[in-house]
């Protein structure tokens, strides 16, 4: 494990958020949030609405800039995300999920909920100067974010999609040698 726990899963689902915004975009509807935050357990209010799938959808953006940064300015951009909410650190325990740090009230925002934890999240990382974790895909046309907790830090692409893609233009680049 590179980060706490909950962290790791805090990253993976902003990136996997981040990335959904990738043409096509996989996160336009409302049953698509839901299916979203099913995969990752979120709890917590929600609205099931239009302008709360548009909340989400606007927070992407900013939580790419947050990920991809280098680490001064992730520290910055994190420092004016922290002003921006009210802060309520509870340790709690929920669906398959032992004890993790919840930093905002149930009752927040869907969207705001997802900034704070992805900013706890990369506390964590600036913290322990791990930025170098995160990366954008080595696929010529893909922008999507990679995150690599890997041991060996070998991840060089998003999703076996653009690995796949890209280790077979390799082969045939050898073969034609
Ligand atoms: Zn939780
Ligand atoms: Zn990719």
């Amino acid at each position: 494990m590179v980060f706490a726990y909950d962290s790791e899963i805090a990253l993976q689902s902003a990136v996997e958020l981040v990335n959904s915004a990738e043409e096509p975009d996989t996160l336009t509807t409302v049953a698509e949030l839901d299916a979203f935050l099913a995969r990752w357990s979120y709890s917590g209010r929600r609205e099931r609405t239009r302008a709360e799938l548009d909340a989400v959808r606007t927070v992407r953006p900013r939580l790419r800039a947050l990920l991809t940064a280098e680490r001064d300015d992730a520290a910055e951009l994190l420092n004016g995300m922290l002003e921006e909410v009210t802060l309520r650190p509870q340790l709690v325990r929920h669906d398959d999920y032992d004890w993790h740090l919840h930093a905002v009230d149930y009752d927040d925002p869907l969207a705001d909920r997802i900034l704070v934890e992805t900013v706890m999240a990369m506390i964590d990382v600036i913290r322990v100067d791990e930025t170098s974790r995160l990366s954008v895909c080595a696929d010529e046309g893909c922008a999507g974010v990679v995150l690599d907790l890997s041991r060996n830090r070998s991840r060089r692409y998003c999703s076996t999609a653009c690995g796949n893609r890209n280790a077979v233009a390799a082969y045939r680049a050898r073969r034609a040698e």
